[in-house]
């Protein structure tokens, strides 16, 4: 493989280069958007994704019709590279614009499409995803929200929890167990919903950051049409496992400090009476790193050049997630003890740069479980990756609603 830019792409990266430099701030020189209250983030967010939307760089693999640029991977690509090097706000348009919108590019109606994918692209509507129960996480399919059809009508009830967002979000994708006698995996259907809907009460759940940025969620009797229906009844499941594939990809790339971010806080902190970077273990250590993001770089690559090859996102893209999600965890810690009392807990508008290390290493635990845990992954790449025999699945072949449990 070539890695450099053939001219047309060195032309694409320097349209965006010229684009960024003039419309947003480069990492390391603005001390502000830490301190935001998630009210104002949000605003700003908006207005980023609006100003994307506006001069072409929103979606950039989506088709134009539907809000994109029709960009190749490889634009994708390099935006990303381009983009990384730019403070911007990020967080709030992933769910929608990372699964919700390829899904329904893949199931809705021609005209959802075009109804509901441009102000997606253009971030003034956001969706979550309303997936996890309090009985189903990594088993999803064990979950137990109800669907009834009567006419063209559905009938919801059940709930779900850690939904992310759901507090602003405008619509939702979610999961339904819509034929209880049908074995686990059977009996699901998929839809999308309108969350302001009578009959949907969202609950925040208060998380260590101090943050409240998942909630429970409630249906009693919430109807839902049938042509907001992705997929066939009772075809739950493959739509579900198309939008988790894509979460892997949307989550693989943890944001926070990485290893030019842990090097240069190892050049510049001491440890033990002389600079960090001097120190035989630290040096071990930022070598272990590298490895990592080297590989994870190539591998992200490799999962590129499938997608230009008209693939979709594969089990292989679950490497990453296991892989950035840990490297996160290790690194936003080891940077806090580097700091020693300047790495201590505090508001976050100190400093960028502790900030940047309190909020990696608060949210790396819930990377490391969000989308699939490791163990999930780990049995992922073992199974479809490598070919090793299957975990033990003591509910196959059975109806759901005569699998053995305390919970019915
Ligand atoms: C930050 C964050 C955001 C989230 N956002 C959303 C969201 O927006 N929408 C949504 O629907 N969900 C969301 N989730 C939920 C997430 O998808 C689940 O937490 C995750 O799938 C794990 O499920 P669980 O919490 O029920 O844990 P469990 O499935 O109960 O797992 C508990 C432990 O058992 C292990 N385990 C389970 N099964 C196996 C097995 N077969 N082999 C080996 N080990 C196993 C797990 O690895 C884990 O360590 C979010 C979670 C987090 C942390």
């Amino acid at each position: 493989m070539d890695f450099n830019d053939s001219p047309e792409e060195a032309k694409f990266r320097k349209e965006v280069n010229d684009w960024l430099s003039i419309n947003a701030t480069p990492k390391g020189k603005s001390k502000d958007s830490a301190t935001l209250s998630e009210e104002d983030a949000l605003k700003v967010a908006k207005s980023w994704q609006t100003k994307l939307y506006d001069n072409g760089w929103a979606c950039l693999h989506w088709p134009k019709e539907y809000g994109g640029r029709d960009s190749t991977p490889i634009e994708r690509v390099i935006w990303g590279q381009e983009a990384s090097n730019y403070k911007l706000p990020a967080g709030f348009f992933e769910i929608g614009q990372g699964m919700a919108g390829p899904v329904l590019m893949m199931y809705a109606s021609e005209e959802q499409k075009k109804k509901y994918l441009p102000p997606m692209a253009k971030g003034e509507e956001i969706w979550c995803q309303l997936f996890s129960e309090p009985g189903a996480g990594s088993d999803l399919a064990g979950l137990k929200t109800k669907s009834v059809l009567d006419g063209d009508m559905w009938t919801i009830n059940g709930q779900k929890i850690w939904t992310s967002g759901a507090h602003y979000s405008d619509y939702g994708i979610l999961v339904t167990r819509s034929d209880p006698t049908a074995q686990k995996h059977k009996g699901l259907t998929y839809f999308f919903l309108d969350m302001k809907s009578p009959g949907v009460e969202v609950r925040p759940i208060k998380q260590i950051s101090g943050g409240a940025n998942f909630n429970e969620v409630y249906f009693t009797d919430v109807k839902i049409p049938d042509d907001q229906r992705l997929g066939g009844v009772g075809d739950g499941w493959k739509v579900a496992l198309t939008t988790l594939m894509n979460e892997r990809l949307a989550v693989g790339d943890a944001s926070g400090p990485d290893f030019n971010e842990i090097f240069n806080l190892a050049c510049k902190n001491d440890l033990n009476g002389d600079l960090a970077i001097k120190d035989g273990s630290v040096r071990d250590k930022l070598a272990d790193w590298y490895c990592q993001y080297s590989g994870l770089k190539y591998t992200k690559y490799r999962n590129i050049s499938a997608l230009s090859r008209g693939e979709t996102p594969g089990p292989q893209a679950s490497i990453t997630k296991i892989v950035s999600g840990n490297k996160l965890q290790e690194i936003a810690n080891f940077g806090m003890d580097v700091m020693d009392a300047a790495g201590i807990v505090r508001p976050d508008s100190f400093e960028e740069e502790q900030a940047m290390y309190q909020m990696g290493f608060f949210g790396a635990a819930g990377i490391r479980i969000a989308g699939g845990t490791d163990e999930i992954l780990r049995n992922i790449i073992s199974e479809q990756v490598l070919g090793l025999p299957q975990d033990m699945r003591a509910d196959k072949g059975i109806p759901f609603n005569k699998i053995p449990t305390s919970n019915k």
